[in-house]
């Protein structure tokens, strides 16, 4: 070993041994003939002086390192001067007088300070990712994505979960998103699917008699890239056999519960056991199947007031079948003019046409988009819907249902911000149940499953996929954590006819369902036990466990925002061979194609 101890280790009762570490140069001060070190490696970070009376190699070499320099030091481990101790540090109070120091290997400056957390650009952060991972913060949030799987492995075990390994190369397992293709080169023409989940493998696991199974899963989708999505990203997918969705939520919620009791022990759960929703009801209450609990200012029905407020752009709305509803955003009726259309603006980018007010000013005067003809009774009533006080500022959207939840649902986390009452401190676990089976796509005039093709719907709905299958509920439950759907499962289908009639119902017409699925109905014709499960994003966890506001920061190497490593440059144009042997030609997109020269030839 280049080390006998770590740079996060020594403490007084070490002084007076002589120890070698080893690690980078976190920076350098030259005091008066002394030359201070910082040393950092992943525990921690430890004081070197060099002396030049006392070792003069030493100091020599001392003095020609820089910042990130990776050296070997020995030397005797002493008490810092008093006063000179540093109690920010877990080593503040020795330092190691160096005996020799060496220089294993040398660094050019680094693109960016690695022992400062400023902001930087992060096409430049991910482009330089192995001196971006350095910074202290990076490392602690892998640190913690390692303890959380290993609290998931333990835990699982403990209740005699196995862990196995599903292929990445098989075929469609849609989750709604796009599937990423590998072509074969053994079979011209055909290629294996990327799965979006390993949902088939694991249900497939289910009629194999595993009974208790999960996986640290990796998961491809192409889709447009947001703030929390990855082409590719990890889930802990786990399935379990003779299970109601009870049993699912409740080792769900147990692993979880404790998993931040011992992992982020300075958070605070908000509730245990956590609330759970309808899905209706968190749809009226947030305007969102995956609300943040943290806080009130929850959406108001004021449809039936509508007509008699003498304003003609509710009275239409609801004349239409539209919905008006409201929030209010507390204390908020000092904004100004400039303020509201703010806000205004923010709504009309979720489709909303715009936003009415009313501001009830502090000495209780009241300003409004639409207090002209209001009556004083229907005001009154509603300020006492949204139990407006002085002070208060009420926003209304009337449109179609699915924009006024949308719009107001993201309006209410935008008035949270501003008041700051998004306490990261606070983890609000909740669950959505009772979704609705199919949702209809105008679109695409048909059912889409609202979770995915094999969940059950309830079993006293089944009947309603004949009849009114909007109307019927799915056996599915969203697992939700501040705002973000942390994880999603269901209680499966295990009987081929019902699996066919909701193939049927969603438009698959029986020859690409036995193409794409056919080994699922055929597997269906041999025992299957009833059977469900879940998939919770470690990533998203992570990031909301870690405090931070993307996953990116949560994983070691990213895409960035255009789903490219920019560190390695991928994709990259293929050689043309490699094509050849594929059996693939490239027609679209010459220009993009030929703009980016062809890799080079590794010279190794
Ligand atoms: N496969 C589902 C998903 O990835 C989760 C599940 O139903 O277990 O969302």
């Amino acid at each position: 070993m280049y080390k006998t101890h770590t740079c996060g280790e020594l403490r007084a009762e070490h002084i007076g041994q002589t120890v070698t570490l080893a690690g980078w140069v976190n920076a350098r001060r030259d005091h008066g003939g002394l030359i201070f070190l910082d040393l950092r490696d992943r525990w921690g970070m430890t004081q070197i002086v060099t002396n030049p009376e006392l070792s003069p190699q030493a100091h020599e070499n001392a003095s020609h390192v820089r910042n990130e320099f990776v050296l070997k030091v020995t030397g005797l481990v002493r008490a810092r001067l008093p006063g000179k101790e540093n109690p920010k540090l877990a080593t503040g109070q020795i330092e190691l007088e160096a005996q020799s120091l060496e220089v294993l290997n040398p660094s050019k400056v680094p693109p960016f300070l690695i022992n400062e957390d400023q902001p930087i650009d992060e096409n430049v952060r991910l482009k330089y990712r192995y001196l971006d991972l350095r910074h202290e913060r990076m490392r602690r949030n892998l640190e913690l994505r390692y303890q959380v799987v290993k609290f998931i492995r333990d835990y699982l075990h403990q209740q005699r979960f196995i862990e196995i390994e599903t292929p990445i190369l098989f075929k469609t397992t849609p989750e709604g998103a796009r599937d990423y293709l590998v072509p074969s080169r053994v079979h011209p023409g055909e290629f294996y699917a990327l799965p979006q989940s390993p949902q088939q493998l694991k249900q497939l696991l289910m009629v194999a008699g595993m009974e208790r199974y999960f996986q640290i899963a990796r998961c491809f989708r192409d889709e447009d890239q947001r703030g929390d999505r990855q082409p590719e990203f990890t889930q802990l997918d786990l399935e379990m056999s003779f299970v109601t969705r009870e049993d699912i939520m409740s080792l769900i919620e147990g692993m979880f519960t404790s998993m931040v009791e011992k992992l982020v022990p300075e958070k605070r759960l908000l509730a245990k056991p956590w609330p759970r929703f309808k899905y209706q009801e968190a749809v009226q209450r947030f305007g969102k199947d995956n609300p943040d609990i943290r806080f009130g200012l929850e959406l108001k029905d004021i449809t039936d007031l509508a007509p008699q407020t003498g304003f003609k752009v509710f009275a239409d709305t609801v004349a239409r079948g539209g919905h008006v509803r409201g929030l209010n955003a507390k204390g908020l009726g000092g904004y100004t003019r400039k303020q509201i259309d703010e806000l205004t603006e923010f709504a009309k980018a979720f489709g909303a046409k715009g936003l009415a007010y009313i501001a009830v000013e502090p000495n209780g005067q009241h300003r409004s988009t639409f207090s002209k003809f209001l009556p004083a009774e229907v005001l009154a009533e509603l300020l006492s819907r949204l139990e407006a006080e002085p002070g208060d500022l009420l926003l209304f959207v009337a449109d179609q249902p699915a924009i006024v939840f949308e719009t107001l649902g993201r309006l209410r986390v935008e008035i949270a911000d501003r008041l700051k009452l998004r306490d990261d401190s606070v983890l609000a676990f909740c669950w959505v149940i009772d979704f609705p089976y199919v949702n209809w796509s105008e679109t695409d005039k048909r059912w889409d499953p609202s979770h995915h093709l094999f969940t059950a719907p309830m079993e006293e709905d089944e009947a309603l996929l004949d009849t009114d299958p909007g109307r019927a509920r799915g056996q599915q439950y969203d697992l939700v954590l501040n705002n973000y759907e942390v994880g999603g499962g269901s209680i499966r289908i295990h009987r081929r006819e019902l699996q066919e009639k909701v193939f049927k119902l969603i438009g698959l017409e029986p020859e690409v369902a036995r193409e794409r699925f056919g080994h699922m109905l055929e597997a269906f014709e041999y025992g299957v036990p009833p059977h469900g499960g879940i998939a919770p994003g470690i990533d998203r966890l992570t990031m909301i466990l870690a405090g931070e506001q993307n996953i990116r920061e949560v994983m070691a190497f990213p895409k960035n925002q255009q789903a490219m490593d920019v560190m390695a440059g991928a994709p990259s144009p293929a050689e043309p061979q490699q094509l050849e042997e594929l059996h693939i030609r490239v027609v679209a997109d010459d220009k993009a194609a030929t703009e980016k020269s062809a890799p080079e030839k590794s010279a190794a």
